[in-house]
């Protein structure tokens, strides 16, 4: 039997990512993949150019599954929902994705004003510079102010300044986590419970399971190996299909570029693609 490695979860410069899609799949491919799903927050700006890409260089040789990544509320949490094999181009999909973008707009002019009123000079424009297309998250504001000198790292900007309860923070406009999967399963996709190592509140595990959710991403870059092994047993337990990837942003962590070391084995991608 011949298995395939795919890591199911990749960042490209259309939302935080660091690296545009034809340089996601020459290192996907340079660290021993057959194949990835690229996973944009919000969007699916990455999807096409990267088809194309491998059309023309690799065609049946690499496989692209199209995907997106949600960062949904549930209570006081944010939970993360990913949707594979979704039909990209509909409507209802592409309208959400424009008031998502709009959204986030509109909330990072916000952070920046209270930066300002901080004492830190920053600009919009700085900002969406750090973006390919406007889509603007946090990681981008943190990326101007360690340019600027006003933090060292992400991290260090997310404590300080624009995590959750810090001074320049500001809420932006989610979909609850059963929108998400409704929305997933109307498009044709699967949807997937994103790194559940990373949930404060581990009870929203199974209350995903009683939204619909297809499957739970058992492996990714920041679980543990015991961790991964109870995720794959809640999987087994409840019928639900076991998922994994890196969520590479493009950056090192500890070293490692992260890619090739986070995936889920399979002989056949059909096995993947039955929704519940
Ligand atoms: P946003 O979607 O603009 O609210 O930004 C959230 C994104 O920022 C997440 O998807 C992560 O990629 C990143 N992020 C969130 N919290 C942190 C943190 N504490 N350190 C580094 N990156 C973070
Ligand atoms: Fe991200
Ligand atoms: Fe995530
Ligand atoms: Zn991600």
């Amino acid at each position: 039997m011949i298995y395939i490695k795919l890591d199911l979860h990749i960042h490209t410069h259309y939302s935080d990512g660091l690296f545009e899609p034809t340089k996601v799949i020459e290192l996907a491919i340079e660290n021993g993949l057959n194949g990835i799903a690229i996973t944009d927050h919000d969007t699916i700006s990455g999807i096409e150019e990267a088809k194309n890409y491998i059309n023309s260089k690799y065609r049946e040789d690499f496989i692209l599954i199209p995907g997106i990544e949600f960062g949904c509320i549930h209570g006081e949490e944010e939970v993360h929902i990913l949707g594979y094999f979704i039909d990209y181009n509909n409507k209802s999909l592409l309208e959400l994705i424009d008031k998502l973008k709009l959204s986030r707009i509109n909330r990072s002019k916000k952070i920046i004003k209270k930066l300002n009123d901080l004492g830190i000079s920053i600009s919009f424009e700085e900002v969406s510079n750090e973006t390919k297309d406007n889509l603007v998250g946090r990681p981008h504001i943190a990326r101007v102010l360690i340019k600027k000198g006003y933090v060292k790292d992400i991290p260090s900007a997310f404590k300080e300044y624009i995590g959750v309860g810090k001074p320049a923070y500001v809420e932006r406009f989610k979909l609850s986590v059963g929108d998400a999967i409704d929305l997933i399963h109307d498009i044709g996709g699967i949807s997937v419970l994103a790194h559940p190592g990373l949930l404060e509140d581990r009870s929203n595990i199974q209350e995903c399971i009683d939204l619909g959710i297809d499957g739970i991403e058992c492996i990714h870059s920041e679980h543990s190996h015991e961790e991964s092994k109870y995720f794959k047993k809640i999987c087994m337990d409840n019928d639900l299909k076991i998922t994994g990837g890196s969520d590479c942003h493009g950056q090192y962590k500890k070293g490692e570029l992260l890619l090739g070391n986070y995936y889920i084995e399979l002989d056949d991608i059909d096995t993947l693609k039955e929704s519940k």
